[in-house]
C-alpha cells in the first residue's frame, strides 16, 4: 500500500470567469496509494468536481504538480494525456451518461472504440463486465428501459472497460434511493477489494463511510484526511463499518 499511484502537490485551480479571477482550488496536497479507496467530501461548490476534472486528467491545474504512477504530467501534450487517461482512468457519473439511442452492451463497448479491439472481441468483453456487474439479463435494454441502479452498473461496466487503474466517480449514488445506492457501493467495494483504486466524491457522510480514507475539503482545500476507523468514530457509528448486507439500511 505505499506504492503511490496519485501524488497531488500543492494544487491550485483558478477560473477566469468574465473577467473576474476565481480561485477555486487553494493548494491541495492529496496522496494515494494503489489499491485505495477514498472519499472526497465537502459542500456543494466546494471544488470536488474541479479536484476530480484534475485527477481525471480532464483539466489541468493552475499551479502545483500532479504525478501519475510515478509519471510527471504537467509536461504531456494533449494527445499523451489523452492516452493516458484512457488507459488509466474509469469515470462513473452521478447522472450515469449513458448513450439512450445504444443498448447496454453497446454502451459498454463504446471506449473500446479506440483501442484498436475487434468487434467480436468488444462484444466479448462488453458481455463479461456487464456479467461482472450483474447485468447478464440486460444485455439489449437500451438505457430508457433500465432502472437507475441498472443505469449506473452499466455505467460502471463502460468505466471498467479498459481495465483501468482509477475508477473515478463523482456523486455516483447522488441520483439513486437509499437501497440501490447501497447496492452500488457494495459493487464499488468488490471492486476495491479486487485491487481496484478507487476515488469518489460524495457529500454524503452515509456514503463516505464505505471508503477507507475520507478526506473534506472545505472551500478549495483540504480541512480534513480521515482514516475510516476515525471518521467513524467521529460521527458516532458505534457499530464500525457498513453492513455487507445490502438490506439492512
Ligand atoms: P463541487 O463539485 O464541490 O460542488 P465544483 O468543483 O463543481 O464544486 O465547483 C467549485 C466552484 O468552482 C463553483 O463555485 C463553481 O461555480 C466554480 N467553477 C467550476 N468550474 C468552473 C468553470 N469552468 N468556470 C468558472 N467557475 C467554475
Ligand atoms: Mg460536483
Amino acid at each position: 500500500m505505499n506504492n503511490k499511484i496519485i501524488e497531488i502537490e500543492d494544487i491550485q485551480k483558478s477560473f477566469n470567469y468574465g473577467g473576474n479571477l476565481l480561485s477555486i482550488l487553494k493548494g491541495i496536497t492529496l496522496h494515494v496509494s494503489s489499491g485505495e479507496f477514498v472519499a472526497i467530501m465537502g459542500p456543494s461548490g466546494s471544488g470536488k468536481s474541479t479536484l476530480m476534472n484534475i485527477i481525471g486528467l480532464m483539466d489541468r491545474p493552475t499551479a502545483g504538480s500532479y504525478r501519475l504512477q510515478g509519471q510527471a504530467t504537467e509536461g504531456l501534450h494533449e494527445e499523451e494525456r489523452c492516452r493516458l487517461r484512457n488507459k488509466t482512468m474509469g469515470f462513473v457519473f452521478q447522472s450515469f451518461n449513458l448513450l439512450p439511442r445504444f443498448t447496454a452492451l453497446r454502451n459498454v463497448e463504446i471506449p473500446m472504440l479506440y483501442g484498436g479491439i475487434a468487434a467480436f472481441e468488444r462484444s466479448k468483453r462488453a458481455q463479461a463486465l456487464l456479467e461482472r456487474v450483474g447485468l447478464e439479463h440486460r444485455l439489449y435494454h437500451r438505457p430508457n428501459d433500465l432502472s437507475g441502479g441498472e443505469r449506473q452498473r452499466v455505467g460502471i461496466a463502460r468505466a471498467l472497460a479498459n481495465q483501468p487503474s482509477v475508477l473515478l466517480a463523482d456523486e455516483p449514488t447522488g441520483n439513486l434511493d437509499q437501497r440501490t445506492g447501497k447496492e452500488i457501493l457494495l459493487l464499488f467495494r468488490e471492486l476495491h477489494q479486487e485491487g481496484k483504486t478507487i476515488i469518489m466524491v460524495t457529500h454524503d457522510r452515509e456514503v463516505a463511510r464505505w471508503a477507507d480514507r475520507v478526506v473534506t475539503i472545505q472551500d478549495g482545500a483540504i480541512l480534513l484526511n480521515d482514516t475510516q476507523e476515525v471518521f467513524l468514530q467521529k460521527h458516532g457509528y458505534d457499530c464500525g463499518k457498513p453492513s455487507l448486507e445490502p438490506g439492512l439500511v
